[in-house]
């Protein structure tokens, strides 16, 4: 196992065999290994740096019908909203004033967010705080409508694949297109946004095979940022009495991805902190270099649980940033307030 990491750590890549050799036979001391090769490539790019993400989780409302999450139309019992472009917009003017550099805008698939009602929040966001970046996190949208977004100001995009296994796609997401997934990702990159792709560990359904094809897909779209985060069940949909994701399985493979590329953001997930709040240092250790606190006003942010046990902390806060500075230095990293593009991306 040792000469498959140090092949990974030199090669960047493993073949798909031998990437399922290594999920499915390392061992704690060979992971452990694994974790330190990691953390020296996180510590030559990133020192102990970890970048923030002020998240504004915008709308609840949601068309899809993804069977693992808690906003999906599955979910009857839910309490939807959607914040006013105002609402919105004082939101990141709280977090800029916290030091916040990034913002970034969540939700669903909510059609009443047109593109010129996007665009007039980007650009807004972006007059008011040119040095501010603006990240979308708002799924499935033409071409067209992501370059009018790209041309309002967003900086980057996240979209998750999900699953490169295409029938695992559509047994989560009957409805969905899984080919449509797969050309938003393309298409953004095409435009110039960074862009972030991803999966959740241990879905219903995942094979440690599956997951060997994810991460050789993340290495061939070459992302600038990769979210890699447990599933959770959430009461209120079709995977409600699933078991959660592997905390251990995560790390590893947030571990495997810094090696297969060096200078990803990746962040610690809030489901990873969700399984136990202490797992977000550990991410650090093993790779990740970015968290997301989240700053959605508390009235709202009561409604978007994507999975049960999300903690709803009063985050959008002096006090909570602070704390969070601190218990970083605990655990031996610093919170870098800057707004932590990928290394030498230029808008177009
Ligand atoms: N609607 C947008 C999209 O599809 O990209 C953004 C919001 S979506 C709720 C954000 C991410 O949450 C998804 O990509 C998914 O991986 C993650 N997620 C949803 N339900 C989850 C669950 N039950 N456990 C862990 N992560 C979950």
């Amino acid at each position: 196992m040792r000469d498959l990491i140090n092949e990974l750590y030199q090669e960047q890549t493993l073949s798909k065999a031998n990437l399922i050799n290594l999920l499915l036979h390392i061992n704690d001391e060979e992971r452990e290994y694994l974790y330190e090769k990691a953390y020296s490539v996180r510590y030559e790019h990133y020192k102990n740096s970890v970048y923030v993400r002020g998240l504004i989780e915008f709308s609840n409302y949601c068309k899809n019908d993804c069977t693992y999450c808690g906003i999906s139309i599955h979910n009857k019992e839910l309490t939807r909203y959607h914040m006013t472009p105002e609402e919105v917009i004082k939101t990141a003017e709280i977090g800029y004033s916290l030091g916040f550099r990034t913002f970034v805008m969540q939700g669903g698939e909510d059609t009443s967010f047109t593109d010129d009602k996007f665009a007039a929040i980007i650009s807004s966001i972006k007059t008011q705080f040119p040095e501010a970046a603006v990240t979308l996190s708002i799924g499935e949208r033409s071409k067209e409508s992501y370059q009018k977004l790209y041309d309002a100001g967003a900086d980057r995009f996240l979209i998750r694949h999900e699953t490169i296994n295409k029938n695992l796609y559509e047994k989560l997401h009957p409805k969905m297109s899984y080919e449509n997934r797969i050309k938003s990702l393309f298409d953004l990159k095409d435009i110039g946004f960074q862009v972030g792709t991803g999966f959740m560990v241990g879905v219903p359904g995942q094979e440690i095979e599956d997951i060997a094809d994810d991460l050789l897909f993340i290495k061939e779209l070459n992302p600038h940022m990769i979210g890699i985060g447990p599933f959770i069940p959430h009461k209120n949909t079709p995977l409600r009495d699933e078991s959660a994701g592997s905390a251990e399985l995560t790390y590893t493979l947030i571990a495997i991805l810094r090696l297969m590329l060096p200078t990803s953001l990746i962040p610690s997930t809030t489901s990873l902190a969700t399984l136990k709040s202490e797992n977000r240092y550990k991410g650090f250790r093993v790779g990740a270099n970015v968290v997301m606190p989240n700053l959605t006003p508390y009235d709202y942010k009561k409604s978007y649980q994507l999975y049960d046990g999300k903690k709803i902390t009063d985050t959008e806060s002096y006090e909570a940033l602070e704390q969070l500075k601190k218990e970083c230095l605990d655990a031996g990293f610093y919170i870098d307030m800057a707004r932590g593009d990928y290394k030498n991306w230029r808008r177009k």
